[in-house]
């Protein structure tokens, strides 16, 4: 495959937009301020960052829609909001999961290209022999990509417990690529592993633990197998961030070097030290600074060129996972980021290990890596869309008839006192004022009605003096806040449990974005709500340029249109730990393929039915139907519900259970 941007991060060339200034349509028709200028779709580029995180795959196009090169750079792009229209003419409801083929295959090329180019930069005497960790993400239709994909590169899979063991051996169908057996292991994980090599498979069973070792060596002789065997290291250099626990003297996996070389001498005694070809390490998942790889590199690069040293018959180097995904497209150190690009991440490995190995005089192994963020993240986009928004009202409520409560006069005369000179003041006015209508209400001495109107003259202050402080350079802290709490809330069609769990329990970010308006400016400020009763179930951290922001930028809506956002990057981890949280269920999902003629839906796999979810929690769809039916018949008897009545009951009630557990609209 001509793959001739091997330098993701570098080199980007710059997206060029084909529409003509003055292409777009002037913002007029789309919000409350006016007097606005035209937005272009640059702004949009940079306000969402989609160029730093979303190429090459991602970008707008000249109506302001996301558009999706699937095969990054190599041609061929289409709209990602037509697609979803079209998609949901095919009765496919929101929220639905679209994955990309291309890009997977795009990435892999990309990870393989990038080692060949270090690898004849640095003449490197050895090969690479990437595996995919499966436990980012189990999904047959995936596994399946990429093992066809992954054929021209030898790629193989990486099984981290027994049962992604077994579906590593049933999908890996590539001779001559590695199958690497981590996790907790017993007999059966390692005697299946051991016969696996006579089907002609190549499992290489890494050792994490001492027992781990008796068990081999017992296996070994009742099987009369020779296998293959690796150990995993715990490094003393510690990975950083959020997953920098995986390494370190007390990680929980792995073995320190003490227990490595008690090991070595077991196997040695039990004449199996030829068997130990592989030395692993993994010191965390998103390591966002090459220093850390560097360093661990270092350190396993020196533990692999002893264990030869000590008679090991040392082949390979496996460097785990790690590799990180640019979330918030920064280039930083960030945890959201990474601060070098997969070119420096495969060249700082083949020059430490050739390094180490050229000074030791040991022969250089085949470089293996279990990348599975870096590959898998791209390839899925998630669509979901807008049920309704909160917004506070600013408007100023009308005089009253009557002469008014202190506090309700004091209230509209701070109002019409609002200025750029006394904006801060009158906020604190504001804010005393309608603390003591509270009180005042509290103790009886204002009507709920004048509460009220103490409210709305509250919000009106704030809508005021938050139009001056948007115009100011420089905004005291004490107003900072004010954004915040005049932030729309947009109702998403989603739960944030079951596809982005990451971002509720470890506060991941993804770049979420409209996939459509984009030529529009987007007016709203907003944090997004998801469909649980749970006030955790809600995004309140969105991506940027420092840091992260609170509040995302979006349209409003209009009445008769649905509202599209994307949530990008997702393609690892979060599909399978989602959680059924208030039993919403997995999402539709569908599987988009380039053609010449466009595109070309290779897989649709339907999401949860409510059958299916309350099947989860032991109950039967029948058994419920059964009981709503006895209650409709007792209430017939009494006279309590009609014949249609009960009928309808019971026909919406079986439609649901047959049905997607997301809102349609
Ligand atoms: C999770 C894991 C990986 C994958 O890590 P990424 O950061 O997603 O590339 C690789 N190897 C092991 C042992 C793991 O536990």
């Amino acid at each position: 495959m001509g793959l001739d941007s091997t330098t993701e991060d570098i080199d980007i060339k710059r997206f060029t937009i084909e529409a003509q200034e003055g292409d777009t349509p002037s913002a007029q028709e789309n919000g409350s301020l006016g007097d606005r200028q035209s937005w272009t779709i640059e702004q949009s580029e940079e306000l969402y960052r989609i160029n730093g995180w979303g190429e090459p795959y991602f970008s707008i196009n000249a109506a302001g829609h996301v558009t999706v090169s699937p095969k990054g750079d190599r041609g061929g792009s289409l709209d990602l909001f037509e697609l979803v229209q079209a998609l949901r003419k095919r009765n496919l409801g929101l929220p639905l999961l679209i994955r990309f083929s291309d890009i997977l295959q795009d990435r892999i090329e990309r990870l393989n290209a990038c080692f060949s180019k270090a690898i004849a930069r640095y003449k490197y005497p050895g090969v690479y022999r990437g595996v995919f960790p499966v436990k980012c993400n189990q999904q047959k239709h995936l596994i399946a990509d990429l093992v066809r994909f992954g054929q021209p590169h030898k790629f193989g899979l990486e099984a981290g417990s027994k049962p992604e063991l077994l579906i590593a051996l049933a999908s890996l169908t590539t001779p001559g690529a590695l199958l690497i057996c981590n996790g907790y292991k017993d007999q059966e994980y390692i005697e299946t592993a051991m016969l696996a090599q006579r089907v002609g498979q190549r499992p290489i069973i890494v050792l994490e633990q001492l027992e781990e070792v008796d068990i081999a060596i017992a296996a070994s002789r009742n099987l009369g197998i020779q296998p293959l065997l690796g150990v995993r290291a715990k490094l003393t250099s510690k990975g950083i961030g959020r997953w920098g626990g995986s390494s370190g003297d007390r990680a929980k996996f792995g073995l320190t070097v003490p227990e490595i070389v008690q090991a070595v001498d077991r196997l040695q005694e039990a004449d199996l030290l030829s068997s130990l070809q592989l030395l692993h390490f993994h010191i965390g998942s998103q390591i966002s600074a090459i220093s850390a790889i560097k360093d661990a590199i270092r350190e396993a690069s020196q533990i692999y060129v002893e264990l030869a040293k000590l008679g090991a018959n040392m082949q390979y180097l496996d460097v785990g996972g790690g590799l990180a995904v640019d979330y918030d497209g920064s280039k930083t150190n960030f945890h959201a980021s990474k601060n070098y690009n997969m070119q420096n991440y495969a060249n700082d490995i083949v020059a430490e290990v050739k390094e180490a190995c050229e000074e030791a005089q040991v022969h250089a192994p085949t470089l293996i890596s279990e990348s599975g963020r870096a590959i898998a993240s791209h390839q899925s986009v998630l669509i979901f869309d807008v049920l309704g928004t909160s917004d506070v009202t600013t408007a100023l409520p009308p005089p009253a008839a009557n002469k008014e409560h202190l506090i309700l006069r004091n209230l509209y005369e701070t109002y019409h006192s609002i200025r750029v000179d006394n904006y801060q003041e009158a906020y604190h006015d504001a804010i005393q004022f309608k603390d003591e209508a509270i009180s005042l209400f509290n103790f009886g001495y204002l009507s709920l009605r004048d509460r009220s109107r103490a409210e709305q003259l509250y919000w009106a202050c704030c809508g005021k003096i938050q139009q001056i402080v948007r115009q100011q350079e420089y905004v005291p802290d004490d107003l900072e806040e004010l954004h915040k709490i005049m932030a729309s809330i947009y109702y998403i069609n989603l739960s944030v449990f079951q596809s982005a769990p990451d971002s509720w329990a470890i506060d991941q970010l993804f770049p979420i974005m409209p996939i459509h308006r984009l030529d529009e400016e987007p007016t709203q400020r907003a944090t997004l709500a998801d469909l649980t009763c749970d006030s955790d179930g809600k995004i309140h951290q969105f991506i940027d340029l420092l840091d992260v922001k609170d509040l995302l930028e979006l349209h409003p809506l209009k009445p008769t249109e649905p509202y599209y956002l994307g949530m990008f990057l997702g393609g690892a981890y979060q599909e399978i730990m989602g959680n059924l949280h208030n039993l919403f269920g997995d999402t539709n999902a569908v599987h988009i393929k380039m053609s010449p003629k466009g595109y070309q839906i290779e897989h649709v796999v339907k999401g949860d039915t409510m059958t299916e979810v309350l099947g989860y929690v032991q109950y039967d769809a029948e058994d419920l139907v059964e009981s709503i039916r006895k209650q409709t018949e007792g209430a017939l008897q009494d006279g309590r519900i009609t014949l249609e009545e009960s009928q309808r009951l019971l026909q919406n009630y079986e439609q649901s259970l047959s049905g997607y557990t997301y809102l349609s609209r």
